[in-house]
C-alpha cells in the first residue's frame, strides 16, 4: 500500500542521499531549497554565476562576474569553474554546517528525492501524493 503522505527521510535514508561526494540531484536540492541558508556573498555568487552562464560570451553579465570576482577574492573562489562547482562547494557547505535545519522529502511511493521539500509530485516515477 502506497502511504498518502510524502515521507520525511529518516536517517538511514539520509545516510543513503547524502554520499560523498553529494549527488548532483542532492546539491541542487539543497542550494535550490535552503536559500535562506547561504550568506549573502554565497547568494550574489550563484545568481551571478547563473546569469552569466546564461549570457553570450563576453556578454553583460559575464563581464560583471568578472569585475566583482576581480574585486572579491571569496567571490572568486565561490564562483571558480562556474555554476556546477559553485552550486557544489554551496551545498556541501550547506550539508556540512546546517545538517540539523535540512529536511529531505522523499516520495512515498519510489523513495526518491523530491525537487524541494514541499513539492508533492515525484519527478522521478511521476507519483502524485497531493
Ligand atoms: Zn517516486
Amino acid at each position: 500500500m502506497v502511504p498518502a503522505q510524502g515521507t520525511l527521510a529518516g536517517e538511514a535514508d539520509v545516510i543513503a542521499i547524502c554520499t560523498d561526494p553529494l549527488d548532483d540531484e542532492v546539491v541542487r536540492y539543497l542550494v535550490d531549497s535552503y536559500p535562506h541558508l547561504l550568506s549573502p556573498v554565497e547568494r550574489s555568487a550563484l545568481r551571478a554565476v547563473r546569469a552569466a552562464a546564461r549570457s553570450s560570451e563576453g556578454g553583460g553579465a559575464a563581464r560583471l562576474l568578472e569585475l566583482w570576482t576581480n574585486a572579491a577574492p571569496e567571490a572568486r573562489e565561490l564562483t571558480a569553474g562556474g555554476v556546477a562547482p559553485c552550486m557544489r562547494r554551496l551545498a556541501e557547505r550547506l550539508w556540512r554546517e546546517h545538517a540539523e535545519d535540512i529536511a529531505f522529502n522523499t516520495c512515498p511511493h519510489c523513495g526518491g528525492l523530491a525537487k524541494s521539500p514541499s513539492t508533492k509530485l515525484c519527478h522521478h516515477c511521476w507519483y502524485d501524493w497531493h
